[in-house]
């Protein structure tokens, strides 16, 4: 039987799609607590057609590959692959979890300098093919690297994204939620600076209902506030590390503040989160990387937004950019940046 042959409504017009489809694409570097609980969220979110997974124990990538594929049938299909550094070149986002365990004795900054030495390695190997995707950074201490991998790459500072203090921001707002029994979605507020001890939860520029924090307080009649919110910030600051001691390492939470970052890029959605790049001159916080509401859309960081700060605020944000910036001067004596 001869199928009768379709024909194109006019004879120069062509029958095959004008735009070339592409399914996103999502590698992610280092396949272990972070690695492979952000694979099984991406792959929940079903937005990316493809997840590679990438690290120096192949056996370990490989087995996370194969139980995420056993989810396939509950929930999306996706491609989901053990890969290698040439992957990352044609990945729309590459997501760097790999370094060293929050569980062992290491802090964020002994853990630095191995860090680096991954981070510089991936960077060589994949950046300097000049990669059309996003870099977007979840090893710590992530505004180091952030900056680092920045420098390094040569890739426009848009597209160099630390996952920052995005998770922070999340606690902070829960927190303050929970305080005023209001869904935390209802909350503005944001952490800023660096991922770590020096964070600034900010309170004075916080917002509910288009309410300062004292006007909502004294709305809902709420007894000596100043001291609840400094324990709520406190709280918020102390999180990760209340985890880690309880259960060894933290990874649902950056893993969904992974997925939220990446919807933003994938979807093109220009929403504001508090990411870490590098920041501008006009800022005058030395050059350093570190959080601060940001606009994300396909591009990456399409803007970093100045925040309201009180004197106070503004000094412990100088004072982080230090400390940042004392910790990228110490991995520049092993590894120039
Ligand atoms: P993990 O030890 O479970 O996983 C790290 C993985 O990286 C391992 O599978 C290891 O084999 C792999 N790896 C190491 N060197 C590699 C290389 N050269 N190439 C490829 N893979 C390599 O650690 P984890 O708990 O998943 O944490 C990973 C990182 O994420 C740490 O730096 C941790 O501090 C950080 N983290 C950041 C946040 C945040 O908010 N930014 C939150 C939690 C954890």
């Amino acid at each position: 039987m001869r199928f009768p042959e379709i024909e194109s409504p006019a004879q120069n017009i062509s029958t095959y799609p004008s735009l070339e489809l592409r399914a996103p694409r999502i590698a992610i570097v280092g396949a272990g607590f972070v690695g492979s609980t952000t694979a099984f969220a991406l792959m929940m979110s079903g937005m990316p057609a493809e997840i590679v997974l990438v690290d120096r124990d192949s056996r370990r990538a490989e087995g996370h590959v194969n139980d995420l594929r056993d989810a396939e049938a509950f929930s999306h299909a996706t491609q989901i692959l053990v890969g290698d550094f040439s992957d990352c070149c044609s990945a729309d986002v590459t997501i760097i979890t790999a370094g060293v365990s929050q569980s062992g004795q290491k802090s964020r900054m002994e853990g630095l300098r191995e860090t680096g030495a991954i981070l510089h390695g991936l960077v060589n190997d994949v950046c300097l093919q000049n990669p059309p995707g996003i870099l977007l950074i979840a090893s710590n201490p992530v505004d180091v690297l952030t900056f680092a991998a920045w420098k390094w790459s040569g890739l426009p500072a848009s597209r160099v994204i630390g996952s920052g203090t995005s998770l922070d921001t999340s606690r902070f707002r829960r927190r303050l939620a929970e305080h005023y029994e209001i869904a935390s979605a209802n909350v503005h507020a944001y952490v800023i600076g660096e991922h770590g001890d020096s964070q600034i939860p900010v309170l004075s520029s916080a917002r509910v209902a288009g309410l300062s924090l004292a006007e909502f307080s004294q709305e809902l009649s709420l007894p000596n506030e100043e001291s609840s919110l400094a324990r709520i910030a406190s709280k918020t600051r102390t999180a990760g590390g209340d985890i880690i001691e309880a259960k060894g390492a933290t990874y649902y939470g950056i893993a969904a503040a992974l997925v939220r970052i990446i919807r933003a890029i994938l979807r093109d959605e220009r929403a504001i989160l508090t990411v870490s790049s590098r920041v501008a001159e006009s800022m005058e916080l030395g050059e350093v990387s570190l959080s601060l509401p940001s606009i994300v859309d396909r591009h990456g960081i399409a803007r970093v937004l100045p925040v309201a700060l009180n004197r106070s605020e503004r000094r412990a944000l100088e004072a982080s950019a230090e400390v940042v910036r004392r910790h990228i001067a110490s991995l520049s004596q092993t590894i120039p940046i």
